[in-house]
């Protein structure tokens, strides 16, 4: 299958035109659906856009398998392969300098259309990660992505609290690399709520201090959504994060090797 897929990714960024030669059904089937992935991420995903040729084949192909591997479940909004194709993308923009990026720990993932209500009565959630999955606002996906300057992208959120579960609880497929790099965090993290609690100041959002799991995942949305301003603010954490997740979005050329 992954020859099949190679030869339909590098087709389809093919300068060359598209029907230069016959495809058999099957190729043509997924010639179709890589070209609307191509389309819906375009258009939804920003950091997909800043890729080059290259890097783009490897993030569509990798959103394929990604999706290919989860089995997705529509609560209360109406089944389509984009919502499929797009929670996909935003797990592969947070491992795409990582080997291992199929958070194979997590079988189902959730979708609702708003917030919603889980465990307590009267608390709404946008998103969360349980052994039992990933659950995601479909709502506030696209709001995630919609507007970068807020720092809040509920999808990268939840994606990060995922690939820690995954690297720290599924030790079948937890990455030696990632646990060993994962300890540069609680490095930065001590500094850090320092730092909040003497200035009562910082860029990142109040919510990441509760405890160094939202520490974590708030500052990966920060990273992705303003790299540069967290660069600036908070140099260390922009660098741990560079080493952790093996890529740095300010990086005109991100690591083509990795496949
Ligand atoms: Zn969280």
């Amino acid at each position: 299958m992954a020859g099949l897929v190679n030869k339909i990714i590098r087709k389809l960024f093919s300068k060359r035109k598209l029907k230069s030669e016959p495809l058999g059904q099957e190729e043509e089937i997924l010639l179709h659906t890589m070209m609307e992935y191509s389309r819906i991420i375009s258009q939804y995903i920003p950091y997909f856009n800043t890729l080059s040729s290259p890097e783009k084949q490897r993030f569509i192909k990798r959103t394929w398998f990604f999706r290919r591997s989860k089995i997705f479940h529509y609560i209360g909004l109406e089944e389509k392969e984009e919502i499929a194709a797009l929670v996909s993308a935003a797990a592969v923009q947070l491992t795409f300098g990582l080997r291992r990026y199929k958070l194979s720990y997590f079988k189902h993932i959730y979708i609702m259309p708003d917030a919603y209500q889980f465990e307590k009565p009267g608390d709404l959630y946008i998103g969360h990660v349980s052994p039992k999955g990933i659950y995601l606002s479909w709502k506030h996906f696209l709001q995630g992505y919609e507007n970068a300057a807020d720092n809040v992208n509920v999808a990268i959120h939840e994606m990060a609290h995922a690939l820690e579960y995954n690297n720290f609880i599924n030790h079948a497929d937890a990455d030696p690399k990632f646990r060993v790099d994962f300890q540069l965090f609680p490095v930065v993290y001590g500094p850090a709520l320092a730092h909040m609690i003497t200035t009562k100041r910082s860029y990142l959002r109040s919510y990441a201090y509760t405890n160094i799991r939202e520490f974590w995942a708030v500052s990966v949305e920060t990273f992705f959504e303003n790299p540069a301003a967290l660069k600036t603010t908070m140099p260390k954490l922009y660098y741990v994060i560079c080493e952790i997740l093996k890529q740095d979005p300010l990086a005109l050329h991100r690591n083509t090797t990795i496949v």
